[in-house]
């Protein structure tokens, strides 16, 4: 059998929540919360099953919810996406994210990853047949070396894939990173995937920056968002991309040819709580609360650090600690002190270590100070 993926190792998240699960650890590797979603939002799925929405959705989504999409995009970013044409739902932004790449990339071409990248963008491009050209950052991580983008872009260059504000690092975009991104592809017809799955999880008074906002990329961009961060549902899957219409027909013929459409009476319930509740408004400090209660109760420890700026992730530099390689440290704080985190070294071009650990803290807080009492104790 000749494998589409030969050099795929099992994600990252798997191998850590499984390591986890076996030795009693606690468990701030794979980005989820530890506490529940509005059970105002859980009672408006039961009521939407219970009224009977329980077969297919329109193939690109549940129109009232398309339509809130669209009045909370166009209030918060400043532009008119149409629900009946530019918007569509998806199976969390991963499905987002692969009918992007798979619907534009055709053999040979050229994709741009930032690396660290999520590690679903380069097997999604290698299954198209497409070519990753990883573009290595240096930790921590806090700018990008556009010089170093703008000489990896070829004639062959299709997409560009960003991801703001960045997983793993915590890092975001500034006005300036975007400007110097839309010189960058003016005159070309590179598109930009653009992963904003942690819109609403910025931090310090800065204010997220979409590509949405920059009409010089937002012409040639596909916008992958995610209900399961903002709304603290990872598990439901249900997320959203929006481009304009001649890229979103594109999106849709290859969505319909994989999904159809996205679970029904959860599509029925957000449109609903869309309306009655503006949680996302909030997001940013609730997790920055979060944030600094983690980073606080460790100011006296070994690790090092740079307060996150946006996502529910804390980079940790452990180079005063040990030698020992990422995914080795990893392992050993997993089973002989009892906290999992992910070795970001994970998502870089192979072969390039940065001693650094990321901890999700979308936790309650008393979870929280477990970890830092871990970590202060290494
Ligand atoms: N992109 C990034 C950067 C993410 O962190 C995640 C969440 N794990 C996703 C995409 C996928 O989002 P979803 O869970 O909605 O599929
Ligand atoms: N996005 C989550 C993270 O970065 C995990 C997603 C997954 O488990 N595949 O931790």
């Amino acid at each position: 059998m000749r494998s589409k993926l030969p050099d795929s190792k099992l994600s990252i998240f798997a191998v850590m929540s499984k390591l986890a699960a076996e030795y009693g650890a606690l468990n701030l590797s794979q980005g989820f919360p530890d506490f529940d979603t509005d059970p105002a939002l859980i009672q408006l799925v039961t009521e939407a099953m219970q009224a009977g929405h329980n077969q297919y959705a329109p193939l690109a989504g549940n129109l009232r919810l398309r339509e809130k999409i669209a009045a909370l995009v166009q209030e918060l970013r400043g532009k008119y996406y149409d629900p009946e044409s530019e918007i569509t739902l998806t199976v969390g932004a991963s499905e987002a994210l692969y009918v992007a790449i798979t619907a534009f990339v055709h053999r040979d071409d050229e994709v741009i990853v930032l690396k660290p990248a999520y590690d679903t963008y380069e097997p999604t491009i290698l299954v198209q047949g497409g070519v990753p050209v990883p573009v290595q950052l240096e930790a921590p991580y806090t700018t990008i070396n556009w010089d170093a983008v703008a000489a990896a872009i070829t004639p062959k260059t299709r997409m560009l894939i960003i991801n703001n504000p960045h997983n793993p690092s915590g890092m975001i975009f500034q006005k300036a990173d975007l400007e110097r991104l839309e010189a960058l592809v003016r005159g070309t017809d590179i598109l930009i995937l653009s992963d904003e799955v942690y819109e609403h999880i910025v931090f310090d008074n800065q204010q997220h920056q979409s590509v949405v906002s920059v009409p010089g990329l937002a012409e040639r961009s596909l916008i992958t968002a995610s209900f399961g961060k903002t709304f603290h549902t990872t598990g439901w899957k249900i997320g959203y991309c929006l481009a304009p219409k001649a890229l979103m027909h594109e999106f849709r013929n290859v969505h319909q040819n994989t999904v159809f459409c996205v679970h029904h009476p959860t599509q029925v319930a957000l449109a609903t709580y869309l309306e009655e509740s503006r949680h996302y408004l909030d997001l940013a400090a609730f997790y920055q609360r979060k944030r600094d209660v983690f980073i606080e109760a460790i100011a006296d420890s070994r690790f090092q650090f740079t307060p996150s700026a946006g996502t529910y992730f804390q980079v940790l530099d452990y180079s005063a600690i040990t030698e020992e390689p990422a995914p080795e440290f990893a392992e050993r704080l997993t089973k002989e002190n009892g906290l999992a985190s992910i070795p970001v070294s994970v998502f870089n071009v192979d072969g390039k270590d940065d001693q650094l650990l990321r901890f999700c803290f979308a936790k309650e807080e008393k979870t929280l100070l477990k970890a830092a009492a871990i970590l202060n104790s290494i």
